[in-house]
């Protein structure tokens, strides 16, 4: 059953550097890395990876970023028909990292941007028949809420990874199943201080507020499902030497759909998110972190 991964693509501009620069200040890093990211094609990236039927929706620039981003989407088996181009440049995420392993990112959306309602409905057919649709918030909330209606009205499963933390409307919970959200994120859409809450008691709060089914993940602590009847499931993360964790919630989600789209349930789909993602934090980069189901 087939995957429609609809979001950002961004390039991933890193240098590292010793310190942070001061406001107005010149430092001297490493080489850059450009890598292809953006939480939309690292998910389909993932999934892809994992043999799953996956296509990728969304945009970007008619420059060497764009073609950077549809050749690691390709090469992960991704169809990318539904991958426009705009007079906009491709998304980028310039990152500083310093030795502690801190990162500081701006994110330019540029193409994500023309990721709007029109553009869905131009390429209706390749949504309109998938299992799944999987979105994140790196595109925008218009859009979200669109593909939320639709989904609800054409029986199309609808998750959503309400990363970067925002709010999530009552009627785009109303549709996910599952909603997909770390601790930070989990606490914003209930509406209280990070903390605040157990994250079993976050879940619970948000199947309430109408989603049909809650994921938390907890970074090394693993993570937890709220399933529809409001029974809790926990997954303890694997114990492993993390040496970056960029784009481990991707990876999560990603192999999360993959499980899903191949008829298992939010339990198993759990314990496969924890798998892959414990491979990619052992490795560097984002979506080069990855492992191919044969790797498993
Ligand atoms: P990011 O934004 O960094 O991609 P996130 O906040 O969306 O991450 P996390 O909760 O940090 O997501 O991580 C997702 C999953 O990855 C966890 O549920 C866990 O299974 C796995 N994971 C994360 N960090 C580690 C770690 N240090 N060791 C093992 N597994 C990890």
């Amino acid at each position: 059953m087939s995957i429609v991964v609809i979001g950002s693509a961004n390039a991933d501009l890193v240098i590292e550097v010793d310190r942070r620069p001061a406001g107005g200040e010149t430092l001297i890093g490493s080489d850059l890395v450009i890598t292809p990211g953006g939480k939309g094609a690292n998910q389909a990236v993932a999934a892809g990876l994992l043999g799953a039927d996956v296509a990728f929706v969304g945009c970007v620039g008619a420059d060497g970023n764009g073609d950077l981003l549809r050749r690691s989407l390709e090469s992960a088996g991704v169809r990318t028909a539904g991958m426009a181009t705009a007079d906009r440049p491709t998304g980028c995420a310039l990152i500083v990292v310093t030795p502690d392993g801190e990162n500081s990112i701006v994110v330019s959306p540029g193409a994500n941007g023309r990721v709007t309602p029109d553009l869905m409905a131009e390429h209706e057919a390749e949504w309109s028949r998938a299992f799944i649709v999987v979105m994140q918030h790196e595109v925008p909330l218009e859009t979200v809420t669109y593909m939320a209606a639709q989904c609800r009205e054409r029986g199309v499963r609808f998750v959503l990874n309400a990363a970067p933390a925002a709010d999530v409307p009552g009627d785009v919970l109303a549709a996910c199943d599952p909603l997909v959200v770390n601790e930070t994120e989990a606490a914003l859409v209930v509406g209280v201080p990070a903390d605040a809450a157990e994250p079993a008691e976050l879940g619970r709060q948000l199947l309430d507020r109408g989603a049909r089914s809650v994921v938390i993940t907890l970074g090394a602590q693993g993570s937890l499902a709220v399933l529809p009847d409001g029974t809790v499931v926990t997954h303890p993360a694997e114990r492993v030497t993390a040496v970056d964790t960029t784009g481990a919630g991707d990876a999560f989600v990603g192999a999360m759909a993959a499980a899903l789209a191949s008829g298992q349930n939010i339990e198993h789909a759990l314990a496969l998110g924890t798998r892959v993602a414990a491979v990619a934090v052992q490795r560097r980069g984002a979506q080069a972190s990855y492992p191919r189901r044969d790797e498993l």
